[in-house]
């Protein structure tokens, strides 16, 4: 297996642990502020051969506390699963991003306990996913994921890219309600930078929101979930 990004160290892809990102290429996502536009392209901004990436998790057990797999949209890749094995079999708790349009894959993953947290993009309202993919069941498939990480799985959490047009005061509150319950939801303030996905988006007016709209948001979201937080 090749992997198309690999990143010895974070402090902040895996909450509470140093770990290390592995990158996964091809999203069946086309979201219009995607920094990782390469990666959703399914191109190989890097080329590293998994084996060198576990040779380098042998060498490092005791230091790295945990592993992140990212994308791109990990769960489309037919070896995910044997991935997920081969990193747990050397002692890592293992985080994964995912953007929630694979269900079934999620729930085997978790089934199979080969993940211990989950971090899944809430990108719109259920109904308004039309800017992000094109999947005519997505709703249905993002609220079965839903189901899956609050009922199965270890540790989780839900978090929004918070994006003008898409994100506001009256958009937030359907997307609340849909996690209700949850243990966790993470607001991210979109930050412009030079390349989006969707290159357009760059030349709009900027979607960008500041922290007073970012701390309306995050009122609004609060009542329905047990923490909510600006990240
Ligand atoms: S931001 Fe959207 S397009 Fe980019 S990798 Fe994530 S889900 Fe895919």
């Amino acid at each position: 297996m090749i992997l198309a990004g690999f990143q010895k160290n974070s402090f902040i892809d895996f909450p509470g642990k140093i770990s290390c990102v592995l990158f996964l290429t091809g999203c069946n996502f086309f979201c219009p502020y995607c920094h990782n536009a390469a990666l959703a392209n399914g191109e190989y901004p890097q080329r590293i051969d998994i084996e060198t990436v576990l040779d380098f998790l042998k060498a490092r057990r005791g230091m790295l506390e945990g592993v992140a797999i990212s994308g791109g949209e990990p769960t489309l890749s037919p070896a995910i699963a044997d991935l997920c094995r081969s990193i747990k079999a050397l002692g890592y708790p293992l985080k994964l991003d995912t953007n929630g349009s694979r269900p079934d894959i999620l729930g085997r993953l978790l089934d199979q306990r080969l993940v211990d947290f989950v971090a899944m993009d809430v990108k719109a309202p259920l109904d308004r996913y039309t800017p992000f993919c094109d999947q005519t069941d997505i709703a249905d498939r993002i609220r079965e994921s839903i189901h899956r990480l609050m009922t199965v799985a270890p540790a989780y959490e839900f978090r929004t890219t918070c994006a003008a047009p898409f994100i506001n005061t009256t958009t937030i509150v359907p997307m609340a309600r849909a996690i209700q319950g949850a243990d966790r939801y993470v607001l991210q303030p979109f930050n412009r930078r030079s390349v989006c996905l969707d290159p357009a988006f760059n030349g709009k007016t900027d979607p960008t929101l500041f922290p007073e709209a970012m701390r309306q948001l995050r009122d609004l979201a609060a009542p329905f979930v047990r923490s909510c937080t600006i990240r």
